[in-house]
């Protein structure tokens, strides 16, 4: 039993060793939608003889199986190493399939699944991604926004409040941790990623843009069924989580790019923040490296461009918009607390930002309006920034305003007989827990510890938020009991106090390059706490974590949503309701 544990250790790690063999992308255990497209390719650690070179689908010559015979390239990256590359291949045959590659030497084969779908179900897909959502969000958002007495919430959450439900894993092919990139793309492809990668398996090569791509959901809808895409969100358009649904590429931050990429895929509807990069660099507040105007070309090409909230409802009431790009912000826009109530942020700067409520009213107006249906993504993206910030209060706020998105969708889709599967999940977590309650009030005794204040157990109690008011919001959060959170941490001052001028800001870049310390901004703070981190020091800010994410779903195709689930079958969830494969004999 030892022994046959140990050979076959060594074996996975043989295989494993990009020095002892061949790559192969897709990777092995890939599941891949019949007639989805994607690129095959074979990465050799060293140069090799194309004429000694074997691939085989099933046993079949790869040129045949794939109609294709692509091209090998002898030094790739002018280094001693080959590679075989084939763009845009499919496979319309279901099953199980086998490739297998020779050098004349060495070897190596994976596995992949090709699946075929049901019938159409659904009209439309509406995916809403809770950037970072974590259950600690989930349960603060409903004790604010619905109350709760003597245990029991008094209401609700519409997110909550689905048929069914599932656990979803989410790490990538790189790590047990995952980003935003290459969990988004997960949904949207399909296919596993790496950190940082969309839309591509990330290979060796130096090119963030020359990587193996699979096809996107938004593609697949356009190219087999017609359907009108939309991609809502309020970070910056460009930011992964709304870029992936689109975009292939191995680096996230390549927003120029990634803008280039949204106007050739032409989504019906894109609307967030991040106007920065469709500004040529000669405007102001631009962050192009050249001088093309993108807002002036998605104009030309036929789109109703907005930039405040009183422009989309222009653009919202002209009866003839079905194509509409929407940039609130130069960057990211602001979130539920700083628009409603404190007006921090950049909210002194863009007054006139929409709520995602007002973004995603529109967004099913104008899809709606295409006879085929509709795929749209809605993004509550600053969930995620501001865990990664400790602003508990704002991520909360921003769960609540997720929550009215989907209730209004949920209202919407009910109106029109429930032709619409509607997808809640977070793309990862952040190791956020709801602990207990802060109690500034500690009686008579003036000098309580900033520690002691925090209320385990029985002395948590309930917090004393004021009720919320008809979108759910408390007018307030500096309330005298509230919501405590523990999380991964940088250095930084703990006051245990929510940041009402603006978002908070734990850290700042240190003397060192890449090394970051305390804000200073806080040490005055009465009873502050110097919290040294649990993290590494180049890590300024919180960071994710690999528990799994919860999935609710409503409508058509939802019943595939149960137990617990792998973060690829999401889209397979979605390529099912819509009927997405082409399969054949
Ligand atoms: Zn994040």
């Amino acid at each position: 039993m030892i022994k046959a544990f140990t050979a076959s250790t060594v074996a996975i790690l043989l295989s494993g060793s990009p020095t002892s063999a061949q790559t192969i992308y897709p990777i092995d255990r890939a599941e891949i939608l019949a007639g989805a497209q994607f690129d095959f390719k074979v990465e050799f650690p060293d140069r090799v003889d194309p004429a000694r070179l074997k691939v085989t689908v099933n046993g079949t010559d790869y040129s045949t199986a794939f109609g294709q015979s692509g091209s090998f390239v002898n030094r790739e990256d002018d280094k001693d190493q080959s590679a075989l590359i084939l763009r845009n291949v499919a496979l319309s045959r279901t099953g199980s399939v086998t490739v297998e590659v020779s050098d004349g030497t060495r070897s190596r084969s994976v596995v992949w699944t090709v699946y075929d779908t049901g019938p159409r179900k659904a009209k439309n897909v509406i995916l809403f991604i809770g950037d970072g959502l974590s259950p600690a969000h989930r349960v603060a958002a409903r004790i604010l926004s619905k109350g709760i007495a003597e245990g029991k919430s008094r209401g609700k959450l519409a997110i909550d409040d689905m048929p069914h439900m599932a656990l979803v894993a989410t790490a990538g092919s790189d790590s047990i941790i995952t980003d935003s990139a290459n969990s988004a793309s997960a949904y949207a492809t399909g296919h596993k990623s790496a950190v940082n990668a969309m839309g591509v398996y990330a290979d060796r090569t130096a090119s963030p843009f020359d990587d193996p791509r699979v096809e996107t959901i938004t593609s697949l809808a356009k190219r087999r069924l017609g359907l009108a895409v939309g991609i809502v969100t309020n970070t910056e358009i460009e930011d992964a989580t709304p870029a992936a649904m689109v975009a292939h590429t191995r680096r996230r931050a390549a927003y120029d790019e990634i803008v280039e990429q949204y106007f050739a895929a032409r989504p019906d509807v894109l609307m967030g923040g991040g106007a920065a990069n469709f500004l040529p660099q000669t405007a102001a507040g631009s962050k192009r490296k050249d001088d093309v105007d993108y807002i002036a070309r998605f104009r030309d090409a036929g789109y109703q461009v907005a930039m405040t909230k009183s422009e989309l409802d222009a653009s919202a009431a002209k009866s003839d918009t079905r194509q509409l790009l929407g940039l609130f912000a130069t960057g990211n826009m602001d979130g539920a607390l700083d628009r409603k109530f404190l007006k921090g942020g950049g909210v002194k700067k863009f007054p006139d930002q929409p709520d995602l409520t007002e973004q995603v009213q529109t967004a099913l107006n104008v899809l709606s309006k295409n006879e085929a249906g509709f795929f749209l993504m809605v993004e509550s993206g600053m969930i995620d920034k501001y865990a990664h910030l400790l602003d508990m209060e704002r991520a909360v706020y921003d769960t609540i305003m997720l929550d009215n998105a989907v209730r209004q969708t949920r209202d919407w889709a009910r109106a029109r007989g429930d032709d619409t599967l509607i997808l809640v999940l977070a793309d990862h977590n952040h190791p956020n827990s709801l602990v207990g309650t802060i109690n500034d009030d500690m009686g008579t005794t003036p000098n309580v510890p900033l520690r002691e204040r925090v209320g385990v157990y029985e002395k948590a109690g309930f917090p004393n938020y004021p009720a919320p008011d008809a979108d759910g919001y408390p007018s307030r959060v500096d309330v005298s009991k509230r919501l405590a959170f523990s999380a991964s941490r940088p250095d930084h001052d703990e006051t245990l106090r929510p940041k009402l001028d603006n978002p908070n800001e734990p850290t700042v870049k240190g003397e060192q390059a890449d090394r970051f310390k305390a804000n200073d901004k806080h040490k005055d703070v009465s009873g502050v706490v110097p919290r040294v981190g649990n993290l590494p020091a180049m890590t300024g800010a919180s960071v994710h974590s690999g528990e799994d994410v919860i999935l609710t779903a409503t409508g058509p195709g939802s019943e595939r949503v149960r137990g617990s689930m792998d973060n690829t079958e999401v889209f397979r969830v979605m390529a099912d309701a819509l009927g997405l494969a082409a399969a054949g004999p």
